[in-house]
């Protein structure tokens, strides 16, 4: 399925720094788009994802810099993105975790994980539906998360902003929902929902549960706690459903949140 169908195409995976976002931003980038990456890390780091990114056939590539807690600087990004290219593609992929229990939940974490998780999301959409509404084609991808699903204790503000993310993105699927054509490809926004994911926002997880064993045994404790599988995805088994959903044959795949989380739930 590698063919270059989007060719011409302008994509936007926030938190394409590291993790899920990287590995989105190259098989978008294996299909031929013009990709706009976006996430924290110094130089060194933002160069080696550009140069994997254009590695990957991206028709272009670059980095677009913004503090995604600060709506000020998400306007300025998605207006720097559309005057180099408008957008057809928006994956919100950038996310934090912290747990404690919500008691012991500190406000600020709350706070950064909303702004973060769900509220980044809002701005950006706010900034590109309408001009994919008027050229007849646009894909949004959320990576919400199994937690916008099910819960989990100590994480009250994970939890809640991926709750929040799949209710808004299906509220943008209706009002979008008879945008373009089935040749043009229409509109659509859904979310993918994954469960243990091999990235480094979970390694703090791990390290909680290998009770002074291996790594191994800390994702082995991890896993058996809810994912049947008992395996982790990667990073591009994510990456191959957000690059399917972008296709014009997926014109009526929206208002979805696709779990990727082996069977956990299925309980
Ligand atoms: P990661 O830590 O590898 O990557 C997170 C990305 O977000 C990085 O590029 C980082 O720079 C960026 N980011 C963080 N704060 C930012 C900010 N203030 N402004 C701009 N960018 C910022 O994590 P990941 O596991 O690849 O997570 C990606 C998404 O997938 C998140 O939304 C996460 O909630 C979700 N998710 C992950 C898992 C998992 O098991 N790893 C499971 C379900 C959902």
């Amino acid at each position: 399925m590698n063919d270059r169908f989007l060719e011409g195409r302008t994509a936007l995976v926030t938190g394409s720094t590291s993790g899920i976002g990287l590995a989105i931003a190259r098989a978008l980038a294996a299909a031929g788009v013009r990709v706009a990456i976006n996430g924290l890390g110094d130089a060194a780091q933002i160069d080696a994802a550009l140069s994997s990114v254009r590695t990957a056939g991206a028709a272009d590539a670059r980095h677009f810099d913004a503090d995604l807690r600060d709506p000020a600087q998400i306007a300025a990004m998605m207006q720097a993105i559309d005057a180099w290219s408008p957008l057809d593609v928006l994956v919100n992929n950038a996310g934090i975790q912290h747990t404690a229990a919500l008691a012991d939940m500190p406000p600020e974490r709350w706070d950064a994980i909303l702004a973060i998780n769900l509220s980044s999301a809002f701005h950006t959409m706010r900034a590109a539906l309408p001009g994919m509404a008027t050229r007849g084609f646009g894909r949004v991808v959320n990576i919400a998360s199994v937690h916008g699903l099910v819960a989990s204790v100590q994480k009250a503000p994970y939890v809640a902003a991926k709750f929040g993310l799949v209710g808004m993105s299906k509220v943008a699927a209706l009002e979008y929902a008879a945008s373009g054509t089935r040749d043009s490809g229409g509109v659509t926004v859904n979310c993918i929902c994954p469960g243990w994911v091999e990235t480094p926002l979970i390694e703090p997880q791990i390290e909680a549960r290998r009770a002074g064993g291996s790594r191994e045994d800390g994702v082995r404790a991890l896993l058996g706690e809810k994912q049947p599988s008992l395996r982790m995805s990667l990073p591009e088994d994510i990456a191959a459903l957000a690059l399917w959903l972008c296709r014009r044959e997926a014109h009526n795949m929206t208002g979805a949140a696709l779990p990727i989380d082996g069977a956990w739930t299925a309980q």
